[in-house]
């Protein structure tokens, strides 16, 4: 979110103004008294055009500070509920600039942006006219000093008399990218004010994930506590690989490349089923636990989208039948919660125990099917079915 990106900026040396996060309207009285001059309050929120939504208000005074705390609290922006805002002090603008650093996936690489022509359509600046926003590569082992902040800068056509200033922020934030071990880091806009100083009014960064352990104490603070309890957070805190889509199919696979290659056979199958469409990735790893696969179970079938679900296991170091036996068992720990129909696909190592185990087991909501096409069909059969089913219902 802004705030916390700010405070990455702060200790890096990133120009920011003084601002605090409230959660409650009242509350931002105090902050904007404090400050002593007029404040804006801005939604947090993790997305941009705030502004255009809405969540971002000049306030003169601390009585409408409160006021205008009031008017986004709880606002909606694309689907992030505001439940946070940023209390800081107002500034005013003569110009808007863009500065970002990214990792360029394409060119296996480090890009900056910048443009002297920042704000709120940089979107649209970059379709409209590309030349204007510049785009430079940076080398991962060079990095970004002073020449080569102030050829990103002479590049996005910053004006002469902030050159020096703006250069000098582009390596604060280069270390903010190094340091903070980040993905992206953005400025936009960043603010030259009538009497010519440089602030950041608005920061994004994201982290990399994979840095989590070196960086425990920020990953724990920045921790989206509001956002835990949805699908993916609960995943998140079991340790699941769980990505959230937007069909009616639960997958449950282990091995991403299996996970993706079943999203794909889904997809496919589901066109003869009513268009039915995966509803999301699940990839439960090799070593899979009755437990893992109770959880993974558990939080695919409290997805209110998923009609059926697809198990498909190609058993190698953990052989099938010590799966068939974890997903029994996880059948077993769900009991009630168990409500959906399940096709398994098993194959691999000791698959004719694996398959014998769930015979065996003859539980109401599981079918068998041998292949993967044919697993695939089934599912999305039995959602397509069980939608209908549904929709009769609620007519
Ligand atoms: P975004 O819309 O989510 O990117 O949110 P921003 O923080 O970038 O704010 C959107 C716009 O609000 C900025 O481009 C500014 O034009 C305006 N804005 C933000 N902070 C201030 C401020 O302190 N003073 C003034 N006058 N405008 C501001
Ligand atoms: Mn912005």
């Amino acid at each position: 979110m802004e705030y916390q990106a700010k405070e990455l900026f702060a200790k890096h040396g990133v120009p920011v103004l003084p601002g605090e996060t409230v959660d409650t309207a009242d509350a931002a009285r105090g902050v904007a008294e404090r400050i002593g001059k007029p404040v804006v309050v801005k939604a947090q929120v993790k997305t941009g055009g705030r502004g255009k939504a809405g969540g971002v208000k000049l306030a003169d005074t601390p009585d409408e500070a409160v006021e205008k705390a009031q008017a986004i609290l709880g606002l909606d922006i694309k689907g992030h509920v505001v439940h946070k805002v940023l209390v800081t002090e107002a500034s005013d603008i003569e110009v808007e600039y863009y500065v970002s650093y990214l990792l360029d996936r394409a060119n296996r690489s480090y890009l900056a942006m910048c443009s002297a022509e920042g704000g709120m359509e940089i979107e649209q600046l970059a379709v409209e006219r590309p030349e204007a926003l510049a785009r430079i590569p940076v080398d991962p082992v060079q990095g970004v000093d002073a020449a080569k902040a102030r050829e990103i800068a002479e590049a996005g056509r910053i004006p002469a008399d902030v050159i020096d200033e703006v250069s000098r922020i582009l390596q604060a934030m280069w270390e903010v990218f190094v340091e903070e071990e980040a993905t992206l880091v953005e400025i936009n806009p960043l603010c030259r004010t009538p009497d010519g100083r440089i602030v950041a009014l608005d920061g994004k960064v994201t982290l990399d994930g994979n840095a989590e352990f070196r960086h425990s104490d920020v990953f724990t603070a920045y921790a989206d506590v509001v956002a835990e309890d949805d699908l993916e957070g609960r995943a998140k805190a079991k340790d699941l690989n769980y990505v959230k889509l937007d069909g009616q199919v639960g997958i449950i696979g282990n091995g991403a490349g299996l996970v993706m290659s079943t999203l794909d056979v889904v997809a496919y199958a589901g066109e003869a089923h009513g268009g039915v469409k995966p509803a999301n990735f699940l990839d439960i790893g090799g070593g899979a636990s009755a437990q893992v696969m109770a959880d993974g179970l558990e939080i695919i079938l409290s997805d209110p989208d998923v009609k059926s679900v697809f198990v498909n296991v190609f058993g190698g170091i953990t052989s099938c039948d010590a799966v068939a036996n974890g997903i029994v068992q996880a059948l077993g720990m769900l009991g009630e919660q168990a409500t959906k129909p399940l096709v398994v696909r098993l194959d691999g190592n000791n698959v004719e125990e694996g398959r014998r185990i769930l015979a065996q087991a003859a539980h109401p909501l599981v079918t068998v099917v041998d292949t993967m096409d044919g697993a695939a069909d089934k599912a999305a059969e039995l959602a397509h079915t069980s939608s209908e089913t549904t929709m009769k219902t609620e007519a």
